[in-house]
């Protein structure tokens, strides 16, 4: 059993905040040059320029890449071999989003359903914790900026919609979101389990670097089929046309009950902020 006290999970919560918020990863930035190779709009180019320097400003300056600093999401992969002491782990993310979002000046976005008040701190943040074997913890921090957030959605095919209903679903979900989720976008999708399990999937897929492959050869190839009718629509950077409307479509998928056929689309915006570190 390794100890790990839970004062540490809140440090390092709080730098992955401030640092997903002003670091925009490489794999995005390079996903920009290759958007601009291919860009047909001279406007859609000039739009994709600005997005690369407005990331360089924010990482030289150490300011936000969005105003919208998002809802922290949380993702946790906990070594069953760890021993945490000092406290509660929940506790100390919680902790680690308070600290990081006050002392990164970041806009706190959260409120009161009803009445939007403000919880004044960022919090509650959305911890989705997985247990591994082990002696480590990962912890993956996300901000999730609210507009892009907004166009996602969950629906229930039924098993005979198939991969065509798949593909419908998400490129109709894409085309009426226009320039809403501020692209060019990621598209996360999550296909299978149950209903909140298929959204967990689709907010997951977004954590996966651009440009990379998916492991599943019939998925890869449903990404990349799925890319391209996305960047047949028109929509463009910032919704002022062009070819690049996302610059990626990240699937994750697993066995659905007999009589369904669950899929959820989770739109991310070009703010494709996230960080992580080990224990
Ligand atoms: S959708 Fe993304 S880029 Fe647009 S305002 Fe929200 S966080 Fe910023």
């Amino acid at each position: 059993m390794r100890e790990i006290h839970v004062k540490l999970i809140t440090e390092k919560v709080r730098d992955l905040c401030m640092e997903a918020n002003t670091d925009l990863g490489e794999d995005v930035l390079q996903a920009f040059d290759r958007a601009m190779e291919k860009e047909e709009s001279p406007l859609g180019v000039e739009i994709l320029k600005e997005l690369k320097e407005n990331a360089r400003i924010a990482k030289e300056e150490s300011v936000p890449i969005c105003q919208d600093t998002g809802f922290a999401v949380v993702f946790v992969e906990l070594g069953q071999d760890v021993h945490l002491v000092g406290g509660n782990l929940n506790e100390a993310i919680q902790e680690g989003v308070r600290q990081g979002y006050r002392d990164g000046y970041l806009r706190k976005s959260i409120c009161h359903p009803f009445k939007r008040v403000n919880t004044g701190d960022n919090t509650p943040a959305i911890i989705h914790t997985e247990i591994i074997s082990g002696d480590h913890i990962k912890i993956m921090v996300a901000p999730k900026g609210g507009g892009s957030e907004n166009m996602s959605r969950v629906t229930m095919l039924t098993p005979s919609d198939g991969i065509e209903g798949i593909k419908r679903f998400v490129v109709q979900r894409v085309k009426e979101s226009g320039s809403n989720p501020c692209p060019p976008t990621i598209v996360g999708i999550g296909i299978g389990g149950t209903f909140e399990q298929a959204a967990f999937l689709a907010k997951k897929s977004l954590l996966r670097p651009l440009n990379s492959k998916n492991s599943d050869i019939e998925l890869d190839q449903l990404e990349s089929e799925i890319l391209t009718e996305i960047n047949q629509l028109g929509i463009g950077p910032q919704g002022l046309g062009g070819r690049t409307t996302s610059l990626a479509v990240h699937i994750l998928m697993m066995p659905c009950h007999i009589a369904s056929f669950p899929l959820a689309v989770n739109i991310q915006c070009h703010a494709q902020r996230h960080k992580e570190t080990e224990i």
